[in-house]
């Protein structure tokens, strides 16, 4: 017997591959796609305006593949984080942020993570396995349709797109697993899959180089860029990555390309007690990204266990603040939400948790 495949998650081309080896008119892959993304069906047989012999030629092969969550954690300010159990016992969550009417998923990209930054707790899991693109998209369709129900109380008015804003920055790093993401933005933003703006997307890397250029290259998506520290030998002690390829190259890279119009470039920067937020570390940064439009995020440290690391206050956020838009750069400080359900930055986890 062969196993089944899943048709979310394929991108228009595969699926109008699937179509050709099953004999149907080549206009039944649009209304595939139609009845996947547009329509949220769950089930081949719901497909009602393709015959009947082709529906059924189709199910001998291929199911839609969604697979709900098994849990939902409510926090005291609203965050909603999600438990996803996927084959081989691989857990995986997901986060959806509420904010002036806003509503953000956090999406992850891999079960655990390779980059073993030494603040993360998604990097002390070590990498499981990558996600397919049918995982991915599962999240995304499953918390879409989740904001539609009644029972949610930030129900979206907005049906079509209940979900306004997409963050790569849940577990994994996504261009780690490359081949997927490129999938997954492309049905994202085609008008045969979801149709979402690239300006409502944001790609977070700690600058994985290898797959860097073709993803610039394929996709229009924002970039936000984990870079907590200007100086190498200091970024090396916090991301291996570094070590592996160096920062200045991820940034001579990005200055090829043109930040000034939609697409925008922002490095993010989690303000550690005494260590990363001194003059010393500003001169770094305008060293750094001289030339370069873009802003720069400042993140609270969000504790995790077994780590030395101490984040600044609020005080000492809004000093390195000031200091940095003093040297011109535009600067946002963000908001952690979602603590009290371990759903903020950096403390995803692939082990399944019973809170
Ligand atoms: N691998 C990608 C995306 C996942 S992390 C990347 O590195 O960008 C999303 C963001 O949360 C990154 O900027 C990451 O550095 C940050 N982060 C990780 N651990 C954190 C922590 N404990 N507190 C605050 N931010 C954290």
């Amino acid at each position: 017997m062969t196993s089944m495949q899943q048709l979310l998650g394929k991108t228009y081309q595969e699926i109008a591959t699937i179509v050709q080896q099953t004999g149907a008119p080549s206009f039944v892959s649009k209304q595939i796609c139609d009845w996947i993304y547009a329509k949220h069906i769950s089930d081949t047989a719901d497909m009602s305006n393709i015959s009947l012999k082709i529906r059924n030629k189709l199910a001998e092969s291929y199911i839609v593949g969604t697979t709900p969550y098994i849990k939902e954690v409510v926090s005291q300010d609203g965050t909603r984080k999600y438990l996803f159990q996927y084959k081989d016992d691989v857990f995986v969550e997901a986060v959806l942020i509420f904010d002036n009417g806003r509503v953000t998923l956090c999406i992850s990209t891999q079960a655990g993570c390779r980059m073993n930054c030494a603040f993360c707790a998604t990097g002390k899991q070590s990498l499981q396995r990558n996600l397919t693109s049918n995982e991915i998209i599962n999240i995304y369709r499953e918390l879409t349709l989740r904001l539609c129900r009644d029972d949610m109380p930030q129900r979206q008015d907005n049906v079509q797109f209940p979900i306004s804003n997409i963050v790569f920055m849940g577990m994994g790093e996504p261009l780690d697993n490359f081949d997927e993401v490129k999938k997954v933005l492309d049905i994202l933003t085609s008008p045969w899959g979801y149709g979402l703006s690239p300006r409502r997307i944001t790609v977070s890397t700690c600058g994985f180089m290898p797959k860097m250029k073709e993803f610039l290259d394929c996709s229009d998506t924002d970039v936000a860029l984990s870079l907590h520290n200007a100086v190498s030998e200091e970024r090396q002690m916090i991301m291996p990555v570094e070590k592996a390829f160096p920062v200045q190259q991820v940034v001579d890279l990005l200055k090829q390309y043109d930040w000034k119009g939609q697409r925008h470039l922002t490095f993010e920067y989690i303000v550690f007690k005494g260590m990363n937020d001194s003059n010393y570390h500003v001169n770094a940064l305008a060293k750094l990204l001289n030339g370069l439009v873009c802003r720069i995020n400042l993140i609270p440290f969000n504790t995790v266990p077994d780590t030395p690391f101490i984040g600044a206050d609020s005080r000492q956020m809004q000093a390195f603040a000031s200091k940095l838009k003093s040297k011109g750069f535009n600067v946002t400080v963000r908001k952690s939400k979602g603590q009290d359900i371990s759903a903020a930055c950096g403390l995803l986890s692939t082990k399944q948790r019973l809170k």
